[in-house]
């Protein structure tokens, strides 16, 4: 077995007993970058003397991959944008540093749609990243570098942000184990803002367990992100220990059952999953969060929103590009955005631009908000009835390149990662099988209440094990 086909767990026990040391996996996975790379486009850069500089100064630390939006000292992070082409971090993320407390390396900048924003990496400027499964195929997005990182054997595990589904939907694509902590889990402070009342960073890994050592070593208060509480971490990989489906109350909501457009695989690959809960133990319910069709059009106003006064920083002044056709300093902002940004990040800002403009606001932003607490309390009042919940992760396995031109479809994709998004409760992605004609992955989602990780990582796991 080669080195950069371990997980976190196996990584490690072998570093910690001595079998092998940081360099020797960053070795090997640099040797599989050569292999790999040109075809799959997992990573935009990678400084080969940097990350095994890094190693030979913590033998016994595990190497991460990185996606391209969070910030580590002195490395590139350019969100697969152009405007931020060449800018280099000044700090670490507070992510990095627990990770690096924790027993990690950051290594390798994962690409992604520009700026978190779409569902096939397909909007990154700076490259293309092909599915490991099926290279006529995407990863899926935003976190498609990440996923298709983890699912092609290019690294141990990764790093990836979901705002709506960005961990959850590649994960589900690329068969790999992908966390979406509840809202504040996890601190957002050198995490560059998409949509900062949804943003969150978490694992995607090849294994359930993978994924609770790495939350543990993620998650935790932030005095620079205020949104995180001072809660205890629990320690998750201890607690997930013999999980299992016996006294689980496991919720179908009806609404993610009965949506038309759902792949007739993904919907045998669902059922199926929930029957294996149900032989292993969980009891299983109907229940209905019935606010769910409101909340694709309450996100694509609230995400927007935020994207577009977020993204009023990147004016050409402070960071990044700046036009060189600039007269004046207005036209150095409106040339220097129009030449960096590409066109989904130019609709979004559009789009939030407009439902925040005076006349606008109370209709579309105000009335948003209003309906995104009634799709919290959905998941409120369910939670006092069941213990999870278990959907479909996305509506259709990969789909080919250039499948969803028409950003309405795309933006569908997330039907089913969008809600839990806006009520900022946890969820996971499980590899649940495969297609059976084109032979591609697909996920089941697993949905936990807020800080109910434990919960959901022991769920999860409980899953994985049935399956095996
Ligand atoms: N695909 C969704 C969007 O384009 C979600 C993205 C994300 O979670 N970052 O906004």
């Amino acid at each position: 077995m080669k080195l950069y086909e371990l997980g976190v767990k196996e990584a490690q026990e072998g570093v910690v007993k001595g079998d092998f040391t940081c360099a020797d996996i960053v070795r090997s996975v640099i040797e599989r970058f050569h292999e790999k790379n040109g075809e799959i486009g997992a990573y935009l850069t990678f400084d080969e003397e940097g990350a095994l500089a890094l190693a030979e100064r913590n033998p016994k630390a595990v190497p991460i991959a990185v996606k391209d939006l969070i910030n580590v000292a002195g490395q590139p992070c350019t969100c697969a944008s152009k405007i931020l082409r060449g800018y280099v971090s000044p700090y670490d993320a507070t992510v990095i540093k627990n990770l690096k407390a924790g027993g990690f390396i950051p290594a390798r900048r994962a690409n992604m749609d520009e700026f978190a924003m779409g569902s096939s990496t397909e909007n990154s400027a700076l490259g293309v990243t092909r599915n490991p499964y099926d290279t006529t195929r995407v990863p899926g997005g935003s976190s498609g570098g990440s996923a298709a990182a983890v699912g092609g054997n290019m690294c141990i595990a990764a790093l990836g942000t979901d705002t709506g589904g960005s961990i959850r939907q590649p994960a589900s694509f690329c068969n790999c184990v992908g966390l979406k902590p509840s809202y504040g889990r996890v601190s957002r402070f050198g995490v560059t803002a998409f949509a900062s009342s949804l943003d969150q960073v978490g694992p995607m890994t090849k294994s359930v367990e993978d994924a609770a050592i790495l939350l543990k070593a993620l998650a935790g208060h932030d005095e620079m992100d205020g949104t995180t509480p001072d809660e205890p971490v629990p320690d998750y990989p201890e607690l997930i220990k013999g999980a299992s489906f016996k006294g689980v109350k496991l919720g179908l909501p009806k609404e993610y059952f009965n949506t038309a457009g759902i792949d007739p695989e993904v919907k045998r690959i669902t059922d199926e999953a929930v029957r294996r809960c149900a032989a292993a133990g969980a009891e299983i319910v109907e229940v209905s969060l019935p606010h769910t069709e409101y909340a694709m059009a309450v996100y694509y106003i609230i995400a927007p929103a935020e994207a577009s006064a977020n993204l009023a920083r990147f004016d050409g002044v402070r960071y990044g590009h700046r036009s060189a056709k600039a007269s004046d300093v207005f036209s150095l902002y409106t040339q220097s955005r129009a030449e960096g940004f590409g066109p989904e990040v130019k609709r979004r800002i559009i789009m939030g631009t407009y439902v925040l403009s005076s006349g606008y606001y109370d209709a579309y932003y105000g009335r948003a908000q209003k309906v995104r607490t009634l799709i919290k309390r959905d998941f409120d009042r369910v939670f006092g009835e069941v213990d999870a919940l278990i959907t479909p992760c996305a509506p259709t396995p990969a789909f080919k390149f250039g499948a969803n031109q028409d950003p309405l479809t795309m933006y569908l994709n997330d039907l089913y990662t969008i809600p839990s998004a806006l009520a900022g409760v946890c969820a996971s992605s499980v590899p649940a099988g495969f297609t059976r004609d084109t032979n591609l992955p697909v996920g089941v989602q697993f949905i936990c209440g807020g800080f109910e990780e434990a919960k959901l990582l022991k769920v999860s796991k409980a899953y994985e094990d049935c399956n095996h």
